[in-house]
């Protein structure tokens, strides 16, 4: 088989003084980030402080690490986020405000979702990734070793050297796609993966409560967007992201881009923007709960592992996956009084 491309990680630990948080922050730099020592401090400060306005049943992670870069590098952010999952990583790109939440946002949604919940479809995914993390931890590690000997002379040791570690590689490649087949398009392509939808919603959904603002996330669609698509499906999309848009789940799609992970529950985001006007930051907060208890139930309703030990992957349309969740929400807000 072909082996991918996988580029190891340079990457720079900087370390700065703990801040008597509860909460412990290690920031990682891309190796051509030269961010100002002050301005780091600032976001790892920030993230700090959203752990304390976070409400209490939901906890953030202790040992939490940041990926930041200058420059937009999805192919380095991502393998980093991929080499790290299951080691609390929020990546940052740009990292100012918005897209920190929002990423901090999925680091607490993983973190709840894999410490706490006792959904059954849950530990069977965090295995899934447990063990595509470490394959792709020493396939980088196996990476740096050939790098290493092709800079010495060429000599049939170090040939067969060299010969030995990249079947090892491609075993390790081989491994993984093994695993994706095994756990039924986790790391999606036709359709994605059900909890990366919710993660998506509640990442969204925290943005909003901590600024206020229901078009927090609606440019980070378009950026992404843009090369893809027309302005009229951009603008449609768009407002899968908006919380103040008025979208009805049988207005919803059930196909690419709609079915994106990102813009899945669409109508949801609308549902929530609608529940929480007028709402205070405090209650806003509060609600992050409420979500995060009514897409347990709804994985617990709607999701389950087949006999065969292979993952269900979501067969609902948006439209009734959409319902669903809204309904689950007004379920836990109504029980919760929240
Ligand atoms: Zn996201």
């Amino acid at each position: 088989m072909v082996r991918p491309k996988h580029t190891a990680l340079l990457l720079m630990l900087v370390c700065l003084p703990a801040l008597g948080f509860d909460v412990c922050v290690e920031a990682f730099l891309a190796m051509d980030t030269a961010y100002p020592e002050e301005r780091l401090a600032r976001i790892k400060r920030f993230v700090e402080g959203l752990g304390e306005e976070i409400p209490s049943g939901l906890a953030l992670p202790k040992d939490l690490k940041m990926y930041v870069a200058n420059r937009p590098d999805m192919r380095m952010s991502q393998a980093f986020s991929q080499a790290s999952h299951g080691e609390n990583v929020i990546h940052a790109v740009n990292a100012e405000g918005t897209d920190i939440v929002h990423e901090a946002g999925h680091v607490i949604f993983d973190h709840n979702l894999f410490e706490i919940s006792q959904v059954p479809l849950v530990q069977e995914y965090r295995e899934f990734r447990k063990q595509f993390a470490q394959s792709l931890k020493s396939n980088d590690q196996l990476e740096l070793e050939v790098k290493a000997l092709k800079t010495k002379p060429p000599s049939p040791e170090r040939d067969n050297a060299i010969r030995r570690l990249e079947s090892q590689i491609d075993d390790g490649d081989d491994f993984r796609l093994r695993l994706k087949e095994k756990y039924n398009r986790v790391v999606g392509v036709e359709r994605a993966h059900p909890i990366s939808c919710y993660s998506e919603l509640f990442s969204d959904a925290l943005a909003f409560a901590k600024f206020g603002k229901p078009r927090v996330m609606v440019d980070a669609a378009s950026k992404r967007m843009k090369e893809q698509f027309d302005d009229k499906t951009i603008a449609d999309i768009q407002r899968g992201r908006d919380f103040s848009a008025d979208l009805k789940p049988e207005e919803w799609p059930d196909k690419h881009p709609y079915n994106d992970a990102h813009l899945y529950y669409g109508p949801t985001h609308s549902f929530i923007g609608q529940h929480l006007a007028g709402k205070s930051k405090a209650q806003r907060m509060q609600f992050m709960e409420v979500l995060f208890r009514a897409i347990e139930n709804d994985m617990k309703n709607h999701l389950t592992i087949t006999a065969d030990g292979r993952f269900y992957t979501n067969a609902r349309t948006t439209e009734q996956a959409n319902r669903d969740l809204i309904d689950a929400i007004k379920l836990e807000s109504t029980t919760s009084g929240h």
